[in-house]
């Protein structure tokens, strides 16, 4: 069988096998309902409780606090259109320029339908611009802040407690999307001070469609799903009790793991990082190297296409993600990267390198002696380059 090395792991996760094992009584012999009358959804109803109290514990949250959705995009949904319509076309939206779609396209529609909505930009490293922030609720009555905690391309991590601090000096609702911090650094939701926040079960090993918003005590949403008394009202539809099980699992087995894997995860990234460096000239990294997630690494390969990399990478067995976002057969750079403002010889050779506790030093040691090769060999057949005409573009 091939070799896979799995490094991409921000656009999923293999499931922990903990976390099948704690779900698999669910789906046979504890199938009831959690909402009936009889004892026997009664009893899954308390492991749905039990659920709701570990996560809970996991975000330092109250239980009642804890809103099960079915992914990070629902809850983000759920966060930003269903309290920007209990607060009223008088809320004024801020977000960044370089948000998750399931934050960015919310926004977007809710400007269409009238919302005054601005995007906060970043530096070249990525890094929020609180400045900015700042100046754009100055003066205003009632805001909706949406800004993650850390981005999924390049691995920043933002200052959440600084906006967080912004936030309450103008009275704004502070939304977070955590998806990509939850499981790899701690989530205090107390501590920092943020009143929604989304996290996705299947980016820190449990599976995919399962999510969560945290809505903290005294922030008001009107429900986006209607149709039953589930999740306080704010969430119509039967629980997906075995992958809230599967969540609750995932989250106490990071919260277990979560100090020595940072370790381990920023060695292995390190290393990456120091070889590919070291071994491909004209590369340089994405992202503010001071405050970034411990496994992700976003590098740009000058003169070469980062689709070009993933395609030879694939055939090698890695599976590393780009910074384009393919969209109607053109090669446009992210979002992100854009915002960022990347030069222009290097927008487009952005690769990804996301690391989980399932992969290893040998797999990294694979990588750097696979990569390399790849680079040289599409750089060869690249026209452009160092010297010629497309290079001296800004
Ligand atoms: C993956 C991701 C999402 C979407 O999560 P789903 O559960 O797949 O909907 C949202 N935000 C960020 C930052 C992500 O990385």
């Amino acid at each position: 069988m091939r070799r896979i090395v799995y490094f991409d792991n921000n656009a999923t996760t293999r499931v922990a096998p903990e976390v099948t094992e704690a779900m698999l009584p669910f789906f046979s012999d504890a199938y009831g309902n959690p909402s009936s009358m009889h004892a026997f959804g009664g009893d899954v109803a308390r492991h749905l409780d039990a659920a709701r109290e570990e996560v809970a514990a996991f975000l330092n949250a109250s239980p009642e606090e804890i809103i099960f959705t079915s992914c990070a995009t629902e809850s983000d949904n759920t966060a930003l259109r269903g309290a920007a319509e209990f607060y009223g076309p008088g809320t004024k939206i801020v977000t960044t320029k370089v948000e998750h779609p399931a934050v960015l396209q919310p926004c977007r529609r809710l400007k269409a339908q009238g919302y005054q909505v601005a995007e906060v930009g970043v530096d070249n490293l990525g890094r929020l611009d609180l400045d900015e922030l700042e100046a754009q609720l100055a003066g205003t009555n009632k805001a909706l802040v949406s800004v993650m905690w850390a981005n999924n391309e390049t691995g920043v991590v933002f200052p959440m407690a600084q906006v967080a601090e912004i936030c309450r000096e103008h009275g704004a609702i502070l939304h977070t999307d955590a998806v990509q911090v939850a499981g790899k650094i701690p989530v205090d939701v107390k501590k920092v001070g943020v009143d929604l926040l989304a996290m996705s079960g299947h980016k820190f090993h449990a599976p995919k469609g399962v999510g969560l918003l945290y809505v903290r005590k005294g922030t008001h949403l009107k429900p986006f799903m209607l149709g039953g008394h589930q999740e306080r009202g704010l969430r119509a539809g039967t629980e997906n009790v075995p992958y809230i099980v599967g969540l609750a699992k995932a989250c106490s087995l990071a919260q277990g793991l979560m100090a020595d894997e940072a370790v381990r995860l920023k060695a292995m990234r390190d290393k990456l990082e120091a070889g590919l460096l070291a071994a491909c000239p004209d590369m340089i990294v994405n992202g503010d190297r001071f405050s970034r997630l411990p496994g992700t690494l976003n590098v740009s390969f000058k003169y070469i296409e980062g689709e070009a990399i993933a395609y030879h990478l694939s055939d090698l067995g890695i599976c590393v993600s780009t910074g384009s976002a393919c969209a109607s057969g053109s090669l446009d750079p992210s979002h992100v990267i854009r915002a960022m403002g990347v030069p222009f010889v290097a927008v487009h050779g952005s690769v990804r390198f996301s690391l989980s506790r399932y992969n290893t030093m040998d797999e990294v040691d694979y990588a750097l002696e696979a990569i390399p090769p790849v680079i040289r060999k599409l750089r060869e057949l690249s026209p452009f380059g160092p010297g010629s005409d497309v290079s001296t573009y800004a």
